[in-house]
Formats: C-alpha cells, structure tokens, sequence
C-alpha cells in the first residue's frame, strides 16, 4: 500500500518521559534480561497520561465514555493541523479565528512541540476558555494537543469544556515535524479497559507526498 509520508507524532515512553510534576515518571523495569535470563522480559510502570495519550470523559465525569469507549473514527481520519507556533503563552479564540477550521478533527502546534522534555514546563503554552468554547462550536470532535495539558497547576476547567461534550483529547503530541495543512491522522491507544487515559501511537500520513 502506497501511504504517503508517515510523520511520527508521538513522544518517547520511557524513564526520561516528562509527565505531570507530580506523578512518578515511568519505570521500565528489567525483570529479566538476557544473558543472565533466556529473554529479555519488561514490566511496565506508568501512569495512564503518561507520553502520548488519549483523555476520556471518564477522567472527569464518572458515567462518561472509558479509553475503550472511544470509537476508533474518532482517532482515524482527517485531521487539519493548526500553527499557533506564534503564540507565547495562552491561545485564545481571537488566535484560532485567524484559521479557518473545517474539520471534526484538529490537531493544534504550539511552541510546546519544541520544548526539549528534560523538565516539566510550568509555563508551557496553554489556552483559554474563548479557545475551548470556539473549537467547541466548530464542531470540533477530536482536539489533539502538544503537552501534558491545555492548562496550567493541574486544573481541569478546559478539559470539562470538552470531556463534557465528549470530545475526545489527545495529549502531549510532537508536532514538530507537522505543518499546517490536512493529514490523515492515526492513534491508536492501547486497549486497556475501564479507565480515563490510555498511552497511544500516533501518526500523521501526508498524502500528497509519495515516496
Ligand atoms: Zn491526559
């Protein structure tokens, strides 16, 4: 199958992995290894936003859809990429009417996607509730976005705008390498069960180029 070019969006997991400054970062734990061992055997310790991730409504709202719960067309398909690599610090509706949105899924690229990941960023770019509302009422189904949060000192007021909606969150993507145009987006979170977040892979297929 010819696919296009496949960008990889999604952020190392492992025990360097940023992640909230208050979870534990991730353990990859050697239970066995090769000589010492006949395979080399992995145990993994993570919390369920950690690296490249998907919100469900469940994170906030108890009766609300699980990571499983999610229907996958809500994480395949077109996607429009958004450059708000402008903006320093907070998004606001007024930054995202400057582009014009026609798709359900949307992708947004901020100065985060260049943050090198050694610490985390207390001031990364975040967005406010003129954002939230605006992407809200665009129809939009999808919103992937390039941190741990839309939001700063944990605070979830964004994230409701949306979980509330049930729109579906990606977090913490590498945009870096994604320009402003239409993709064909896949993310394809782990199927684990029952719960409000789920580690993913996410790409990006650029159609137009074929190589
Ligand atoms: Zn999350």
């Amino acid at each position: 199958m010819d696919l296009g070019r496949i960008i990889d969006i999604s952020m190392e997991l492992n025990e360097k992995t940023v992640v909230w400054k208050e979870d534990d970062p991730p353990k990859l734990e050697p239970v066995a290894r090769i000589p010492d061992a006949p395979v080399n055997f992995t145990w993994l310790h993570f919390g369920s936003h950690a690296g490249t991730h998907i919100d469900a409504p469940f994170y906030l709202y108890k009766d609300g859809w699980t990571t499983d719960q999610i229907p996958l067309e809500r994480l395949m398909g077109r996607c429009q990429v958004l450059d708000l690599t402008g903006i320093e610090d907070t998004i606001t509706a007024a930054d995202l009417k400057d582009h014009e949105i026609n798709r359900e899924k949307v992708l947004l690229k901020t100065k985060n996607s260049y943050d090198l990941l050694i610490a985390y960023n207390p001031r990364h770019v975040v967005m406010d509730e003129s954002a939230a509302r605006y992407l809200v009422e665009q129809g939009v189904t999808t919103l992937g976005y390039d941190y741990q949060s839309f939001e700063r000192e944990g605070r979830n007021d964004i994230h409701r705008i949306f979980l509330s909606k049930g729109i579906t969150i990606i977090d913490n993507l590498r945009l870096k390498d994604a320009e402003q145009k239409e993709y064909h987006l896949i993310c394809l979170p782990l199927k684990v069960t029952g719960i409000d977040g789920a580690p993913a892979r996410a790409i990006l297929i650029d159609e137009e180029e074929h190589g």
